[in-house]
């Protein structure tokens, strides 16, 4: 059967994490966040975790070698899975380019993108909101989160024409309940 590789694409604050949740469950996908890898890597103490810490804090990039590093070891330690959500990644065309080099030698592309659609002003509240809780430097003030939300719009964001040159993109209107949004994402995987 083919694997239902999901791209699960949007600026920081849209509700990626939360809604993988539900997807992985729904569908028995394994998720793989590359932020969720960095920030073990952090905690963990490793040469890696070390390396990105810096540049995770202040809103940059961590360097596309080492989250697709990352991501190869994962996909090959879940070889078997019914497939996988990305989350997080791709962040650049180099690693979208990546990405599909991997998955298209083994015949199991990507089957969509689904981009969490949030206007920026509302991405703030919730990324400083997320903040109080959940003790990650990069939430704790508007400059760092408002510094997140323009790579995203320069970096990452022209990855929607990548994807939709393949007919993959779909976007996802990302405001309204948690259970609403889970509705948009289940009916564009169709
Ligand atoms: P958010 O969804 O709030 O953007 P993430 O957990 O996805 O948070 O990412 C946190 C930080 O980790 C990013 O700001 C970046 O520094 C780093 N990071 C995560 N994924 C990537 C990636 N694919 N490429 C480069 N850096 C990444």
């Amino acid at each position: 059967m083919s694997k239902l590789n999901i791209v699960l694409f949007g600026p920081p604050g849209a509700g990626k994490g939360t809604q993988s949740e539900f997807l992985i469950k729904q569908y028995d996908l394994v998720h793989l966040s590359t932020g969720d890898l960095l920030r073990a890597e952090i905690k963990a103490e490793t040469e890696l975790g070390l390396a990105a810490r810096e540049l995770m804090d202040q809103g940059e990039l961590v360097a596309d070698h080492i989250v697709i590093g990352m991501i190869r070891n994962k996909m090959e330690a879940f070889n078997d899975a019914a497939g996988f959500i990305f989350d997080g990644f791709p962040r650049t065309e180099a690693q979208a380019k990546a990405l599909d080099a991997m998955l298209n030698a083994k015949s199991e592309p990507i089957v969509a993108m689904l981009s969490l659609e949030v206007p920026d002003e509302e991405l703030v509240k919730r990324l400083l909101e997320r903040g109080k809780s959940s003790g990650r430097v990069d939430d704790q003030d508007e400059v760092t989160a408002r510094k997140r939300i323009s790579v995203y719009a320069k970096e990452t964001a022209p990855l929607k024409e990548y994807y939709k040159a393949q007919g993959k993109y779909k976007a996802i209107d990302g405001v309204g309940s948690i259970a609403d949004i889970t509705g948009r994402l289940t009916k564009a995987l169709g």
